[in-house]
């Protein structure tokens, strides 16, 4: 191998920033000037960020961060790439790291979930009185998974809190193991389940891609792929063997390739084969099909003509599904 020269690094780091709003602005002269392209967010209660580079650019930013004492003990996650996952850099100063939006804040440094090794945290998945609980969004969700994890319903982290006030028998009695993608939400969310009153509660550190790269568990028990926040949407965890859970938006067939509608206001999330991409004109709805501002209409400059037969071949597959 040896042939990609790129690197993605996924990390966040809970530590007090004095003048994040001063960092942040500094930060992103310091990003730029080293080349990077991602995404970075940065709050009174630390950082948390996704940045692609090359092999040098990549090795230099970890260094200068590990050599800033508020960040010395970061940890990197590294994936290597072919290529920048971003299209810019941006530095962003945000009230939170993660969009809880808890009247008392948790701060992980006082109080969060036991810390499992992907070693112990796949041992607590095959023990019967536990209960695995996915901390992220339902579209995550659907693309890939631990075997056997309860899936909230929600479309965002904040509205997690509220899920399980109302599935509070779901959990109650058990050891509730969870998980999300680098770690960082479950850090938050497995502290504020101890604050609720569930005494024994799990994260996995290091998150879902942590797990993957493991040398001992290989991904085992994960199904389906790691969607991630960047351009390459997803990334393969389980090295042993590969079950697709995704499911074609509008077919119901396996499928793992996800668009966002067509349909600019729209932009739902939704799991679609390249061949109902251009059945269903990129749109999610029929109103997302017909809106003049679609994307995929205006890209493909289709006339109405074209638009007309396509939506009237779905109206008649419709029909006799019905
Ligand atoms: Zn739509």
């Amino acid at each position: 191998m040896g042939e990609k020269n790129y690197r993605v690094l996924l990390y966040y780091y809970y530590t007090p920033l004095e003048d994040p709003e001063t960092f942040a602005a500094d930060h992103l002269d310091y990003c730029k000037d080293l080349g990077l392209k991602g995404r970075i967010l940065v709050a009174t209660e630390g950082i948390n960020g996704t940045v692609s580079g090359t092999v040098e650019q990549t090795e230099q930013y970890m260094k200068d961060m590990k050599n800033d004492p508020r960040f010395s003990d970061i940890v990197f996650k590294i994936d290597e790439a072919e290529g920048h996952a971003f299209k810019k850099m941006h530095v962003r100063h945000r009230p939170e790291l993660v969009t809880l939006r808890l009247e008392d804040d948790i701060d992980p440094n006082e109080i969060t979930g036991e810390y499992l090794s992907p070693k112990e945290f796949r041992d607590a998945l095959l023990r019967e009185d536990t209960v695995v609980l996915d901390a992220r969004n339902d579209y995550e969700y659907d693309l890939g998974h631990f075997r056997g994890a309860i899936r909230p319903d929600i479309k965002a982290f904040r509205e997690l809190p509220e899920w399980v006030e109302e599935n509070k028998e779901k959990l109650e009695g058990k050891k509730i193991l969870t998980y999300c993608t680098g770690g960082i939400r479950c850090e938050k969310f497995s502290g504020w389940l101890k604050k609720e009153g569930f005494e024994d509660v799990a994260q996995l550190h290091g998150g879902i891609v942590t797990y993957g790269k493991d040398e001992e568990v290989k991904g085992d028990l994960w199904d389906g792929k790691c969607y991630v926040f960047d351009e390459r949407i997803s990334v393969p965890i389980n090295q042993i063997e590969h079950n697709v859970v995704g499911r074609d938006y509008f077919d119901g067939t396996p499928c793992e390739r996800y668009i966002n509608c067509a349909e600019p206001d729209c932009n739902k999330q939704i799991i679609c084969s390249e061949e109902n991409e251009h059945k269903y004109l990129g749109g999610c709805t029929h109103e997302c099909r017909v809106s003049p501002r679609n994307r995929y209409v205006i890209e493909h400059n289709l006339s109405q003509e074209e638009i007309d037969e396509r939506l009237k071949r779905i109206e008649e597959e419709d029909m006799q599904k019905a």
